[in-house]
């Protein structure tokens, strides 16, 4: 978290005000990866899935939220101390103190749990006052006079509900029907003590999939059938089992772990974006909800979970099979009617819907964390997903060199490298700062390059370097960057003493 902070990946928000718990600022390098991170998010579950996406108010008007159960249900327990007046959210609290799981249970059961295991205060041991039901979604008025009441969207999910006739008649009335939306979420979390892992504003990435309940199946499963998922499975979980099932994702369907078809689909593809963004496989898994933790909607949930240092495992998506409980929420409280005729046998039906949903932010923070662990000089990403994929330097700063220098500089920015150019203190500890970041390839500019027209290239990974045209530059670049191109056949090897004779003391300042 220090580097992160040091070097604009993350900054703690309203931090010149002191600062607010459960709000974090992207900073310059932070934000890039972070729409990175959103990119990929998109080509999986958007673009090569011929999904829907749309993008609706984040303010949310009463009615919708109390159709979809969110005003009954949306509630954590929580409790105030009696004698330092700190809130705490008892399912954490109880979770910490005793190990025990009391997500769903009822409010008068988790209170004389409470006096029954003597818990009081974590920060001063004062007693702990009534459990209270805290509806945890932020509340507004819209417009003057404060009638109309709103509030800030606890998922993105409702946009796409409400939408639901638009979309169906946009989607030439096909199914499965995939609609994504990518966005921020909001949740008044009682006392968020875990960085980036519980927010107040986050960003979610959420697919809505709504397909005939009587076909639960997906047209591209076997493209995804074989892939391997580690289950650790409700029934286990409730016996005190961490035990984990590693299935197919086809066995998975046909012993019945997982509900059908559809489902099983998108757990698949769910684990094959988060291996894209570089997280390594066997801290990954799936583990199945109980149906206390289930949220109010959901049959079934799955969550995808990554094993990190310092959190331990971490929820970053769900998968949830939400039925047609969302459709024939607003169905009734609207009034309209949002079933479909499927063709053939005109049969009416209202939607099933399997929801993918996943926490942009936790993402972001495993795939940082990752990438500090397997960087032995600082931050190593997957190379596609550096936010800076190219760093420029002239050898020294003179001789027209960094002229040249930002000549290339201009030409990698121009054809869509995100591309820093660096001028300032030796050539060493401009590598040695773009390796930090987790640069992965740095082009240097020196007299060679005025008299023949080629350039140095440094792969990060090994600090091995070669020499290659300028006009071959963004074609090679673009290669190593994707993995199509070994770094041996990026140019010209290089020897390690070649650049470093032309190196000159003088260059700090
Ligand atoms: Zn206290």
């Amino acid at each position: 978290m220090e580097l992160a902070k040091r070097r604009g990946f993350l900054w703690p928000s309203f931090e010149l005000y002191g600062g607010a718990s459960g709000f974090y600022d992207f900073g310059p390098l932070g934000s890039t990866l972070k729409n990175k991170i959103v990119e990929k998010w998109r080509e999986h579950f958007v673009r090569r899935e011929d999904s829907l996406e749309i993008d609706s108010p984040t303010l949310t008007p009463e009615e919708v939220l109390r159709a979809s159960g969110h005003l009954e249900h949306f509630v954590d327990l929580m409790s105030e101390c009696g004698k330092c007046g700190q809130s705490f959210k008892i399912s954490e609290l109880v979770k910490e103190r005793t190990g025990l799981d009391v997500e769903g249970k009822p409010r008068e059961e988790v209170e004389a749990l409470l006096e029954e295991k003597g818990i009081t205060c974590p920060d001063c041991g004062g007693r702990l006052g009534k459990v209270l039901e805290f509806n945890t979604m932020f509340r507004t008025t819209i417009g003057p006079g404060g009638r109309k009441v709103g509030y800030l969207r606890p998922e993105t999910a409702q946009g796409i509900f409400v939408d639901f006739r638009r979309l169906w008649r946009h989607g030439r009335e096909r199914l499965p029907l995939p609609v994504a939306q990518i966005g921020k979420g909001y949740r008044n979390e009682i006392s968020p003590r875990q960085g980036m892992i519980r927010l107040r504003e986050f960003t979610m990435a959420e697919l809505e999939v709504f397909f005939d309940p009587e076909n639960p199946t997906h047209p591209s499963f076997g493209k995804v059938a074989g892939e391997r998922l580690r289950l650790w499975r409700a029934e286990d979980e409730m016996k005190g089992e961490e035990r984990m099932v590693e299935v197919s994702a086809r066995e998975a369907v046909e012993k019945g772990m997982v509900c059908h078809q559809l489902m099983a689909y998108y757990l698949a593809l769910t684990k094959r974006f988060l291996m894209d963004l570089g997280l390594p496989e066997e801290r990954l898994r799936f583990r199945e909800q109980t149906p206390g933790q289930r949220a109010h909607y959901s049959r079934e949930t799955w969550d995808a979970e990554v094993r990190t240092e310092r959190f331990g495992w971490v929820e970053v998506a769900g998968i949830a099979y939400r039925t047609d409980y969302d459709l024939s929420r607003h169905a009734e409280a609207s009034g309209e009617s949002l079933s479909v005729v499927l063709q053939p046998g005109k049969r009416k039906v209202v939607c099933h819907v399997v929801e993918p949903s996943f926490g942009i932010d936790r993402i972001f923070y495993c795939v940082l964390e990752t990438a500090y662990l397997q960087g032995r000089k600082g931050l190593r990403f997957k190379k596609e997903l550096s936010p800076l994929e190219v760093g420029v330097f002239p050898l020294l700063r003179r001789d027209g060199l960094p002229e040249k220098a930002r000549e290339v500089a201009e030409l990698l920015k121009q054809r869509g490298f995100w591309t820093e150019y660096d001028e300032a203190g030796s050539i060493g500890r401009r590598y040695a700062r773009a390796d930090e970041v987790g640069i992965p390839y740095c082009v240097t500019v020196d007299h060679r390059t005025l008299s023949d027209g080629t350039v140095t290239i440094r792969e990060r990974e090994t600090a091995r370097q070669v020499r290659t045209p300028l006009e071959k530059l963004p074609s090679v670049l673009s290669s190593l960057l994707k993995d199509e191109l070994r770094f041996e056949e990026a140019g010209t090897p290089l020897e390690e003493k070649e650049e470093g004779e032309e190196e000159e003391e003088g260059e700090e300042g």
